[in-house]
């Protein structure tokens, strides 16, 4: 009610163009008095409360409304990505279903939107967990695995779930300057997504050595 979430959209480059036509949708809090307050403090607190729901609702309406606007501006196949907490997609009400009504009605294709999820939602086989994501595919809406690698992996998911993007932990493109370790894992998390049919998204590149040797091995897309 205060209006003082505000989102902010990190590039996301391909990397055999150089063009931008996918962007991150983060969020941020302008606090009157405290000034920025990080996600890493409100967003734990939200899921606590339950409010992640009606916040995670706002950021996606206006990321539609963004991809929108960019679509006609930049690039047709324009595409915001948008973070969902495990609270988001677990509740009663299914998030999957309002947001594919909501494009729908918006007139926007589902492919303008790509959902991030957590390894860690689709290692515990809950129930319904399958139905919602297939709501979200059946709308054409993409799915992104964030922060791949760091949680408990299960590989399994990734053949059993209807993924498409893997994004690889800024933990592991940190060190691609000098680490062989985190090139070896670097360039396996690549092979291994395109073997399955998947594109890989490397977050956290900020030298010029980690965007070459993502170019190198075929990695598809970087972000900051
Ligand atoms: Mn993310």
């Amino acid at each position: 009610p205060g209006e003082q979430f505000r989102l902010y959209y990190q590039p996301i480059v391909d990397l055999v163009s150089g063009e931008v036509y996918k962007a991150e949708a983060l969020l941020r809090w302008m606090h009157p008095e405290r000034g920025t307050i990080s996600p890493l403090e409100f967003i734990p607190l939200a899921e606590d409360t339950g409010l992640i729901v009606p916040i995670g609702d706002w950021v996606f309406r206006q990321a539609v409304h963004q991809v929108r606007r960019w679509r006609e501006r930049f690039h047709p196949a324009f595409q915001i990505s948008v973070n969902m907490s495990p609270v988001q997609i677990r509740q009663e009400n299914p998030v999957s279903v309002q947001w594919s009504e909501y494009l729908a009605h918006e007139g926007m294709p589902g492919q303008s939107v790509a959902v991030e999820i957590t390894e860690g939602l689709l290692l515990h086989v809950e129930s319904d967990i399958d139905q919602k994501l297939l709501t979200f595919r059946d709308a054409g809406i993409r799915i992104s695995i964030d922060d791949f690698g760091t949680g408990y992996s299960s590989l399994a998911y990734l053949k059993r779930f209807d993924i498409d993007y893997l994004k690889i932990d800024r933990s592991f493109v940190q060190n691609l300057g000098f680490d062989r370790n985190s090139q070896a894992l670097c360039e396996a998390i690549v092979v291994m997504a395109h073997k399955l049919g998947l594109k890989v998204i490397a977050e956290g590149v900020e030298t010029i050595e980690q965007r070459d040797f993502l170019i190198g091995v075929g990695c598809d897309f970087a972000q900051g």
